[in-house]
């Protein structure tokens, strides 16, 4: 099939890499100068709005798909009224707006934090009782990875130039145990896998490494019936992500959801017997007939801002280094380590050694 990714970040690399032996034809829609996927498939450099370019891809493509969830809605829904979009436009649409993601969680019964929409700081005073150090405020558009978003006892100046630049939401702050993802995908024919739950650990808003599995069955089965409920309600295809906290009471507390392949699930290329990326774009080309049933215990830990010396590394544990090409940057996702183990315990034990290479 021809498949037209947007964005041609390092999610759209590792989907062409980990499906290349099934032959499908890609082209990758981005603004940026050489990005990760480029050196994989022929890549448009345009915004992802272009509407020559929409035209292109609605004429000969067949199915459309996103590394990046802030594609324009009105560029989905023209291509969807030509060829197959997925996940679908509705989808992207919720994800994009914390606020809306927020209302249909709690419409779907899936717990949330308590929430609301802000437009000033009375309403911040309102909402918080005068408890602003219990509370985050975030822009309803735009924020991922920790950006655009502040504890709401920070400098005063710093949340007025948030506000009167973006639409606001404000969250109560979660006292959790740790946090979790689940990762599942749907096809058209209604078949959905779910991963089990993945714990998740966060620097600074960014996730520093993620441990597979969390095993939980309660939550497990909770998390299931949540994410069974968010793909139907969008009739979704492909690769959905929700992000939860557990809270103090052992509750999933969902953050957000993410319509593509995550940072999370990329254990999976080593430690599952099917990866999150594999199974994006088997469903989206209607070929998941197959699913993953094998799986290790699994470390992934994010490369950022600079690239580790990779001498030092190779006297560590067997791992796999994923390099994705990119320029340092402070904060920058530069790549990531992979460590498959007999038991989440022995990845425990090698945790540190990894982590003081990576952090110096
Ligand atoms: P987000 O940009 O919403 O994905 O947030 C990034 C990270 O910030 C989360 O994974 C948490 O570690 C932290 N965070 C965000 N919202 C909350 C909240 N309401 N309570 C506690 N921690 C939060």
């Amino acid at each position: 099939m021809k498949i037209a990714i947007f964005g041609a970040g390092q999610l759209a690399m590792m989907m062409i890499e980990e499906s290349r032996r099934l032959g499908h034809e890609f082209v990758l829609i981005d603004p940026s100068s050489n990005p990760p996927a480029s050196k994989f498939a022929k890549h448009i450099k345009t915004d992802f709005n272009d509407h020559e370019t929409l035209e292109y891809i609605a004429k000969n493509y067949d199915v459309a798909t996103i590394d990046f969830e802030n594609v324009d809605i009105s560029s989905l829904e023209f291509l969807e009224s030509h060829i197959n979009v997925y996940p679908p436009s509705s989808a992207l649409a919720v994800c994009q707006d914390r606020l809306l993601e927020k209302n249909l969680f709690k419409e779907l019964d899936i717990g949330v934090t308590k929430y609301g929409s802000v437009t000033n700081i009375n309403d911040i005073d309102k909402f918080s009782e005068g408890r602003r150090s219990n509370y985050l405020i975030k822009s309803r558009r735009f924020g991922y990875d920790g950006k655009n978003q502040f504890k709401c006892n920070e400098d005063v100046s710093k949340i007025k130039n948030l506000l009167s630049n973006n639409e606001c939401i404000i969250e109560e702050i979660v006292n959790f145990s740790t946090e979790v993802s689940l990762i599942c995908v749907r096809q058209q024919d209604n078949k959905i896998f779910f991963y089990p739950l993945i714990e998740n650990f966060h620097k600074n808003g960014i996730l520093r490494y993620s441990l597979f599995p969390f095993l939980n069955k309660e939550l497990q089965s909770t998390a299931e019936r949540y994410a069974r409920d968010l793909l139907n309600h969008f009739n979704y295809v492909g690769v959905l992500v929700i992000e939860f906290f557990i809270n103090k009471d052992g509750n999933l507390i969902a953050n957000e959801m993410a319509p593509r392949v995550h940072n999370s699930g990329h254990w999976s290329i080593e430690g599952s017997s099917m990866s999150q990326f594999e199974m994006h774009i088997r469903a989206i080309t209607g070929t998941l007939n197959k699913l993953s049933d094998d799986f290790k215990p699994s470390l992934m830990i994010n490369i950022l801002s600079k690239c580790p010396d990779e001498k030092k590394l190779s006297l560590l544990d067997n791992h796999h280094f994923h390099n994705y090409g990119k320029e340092e940057r402070s904060l920058r996702k530069l790549g990531h380590i992979t460590l498959t183990k007999a038991s989440v315990e022995d990845l425990i034990e090698v945790l540190p050694s990894f982590l003081s290479i990576l952090d110096s």
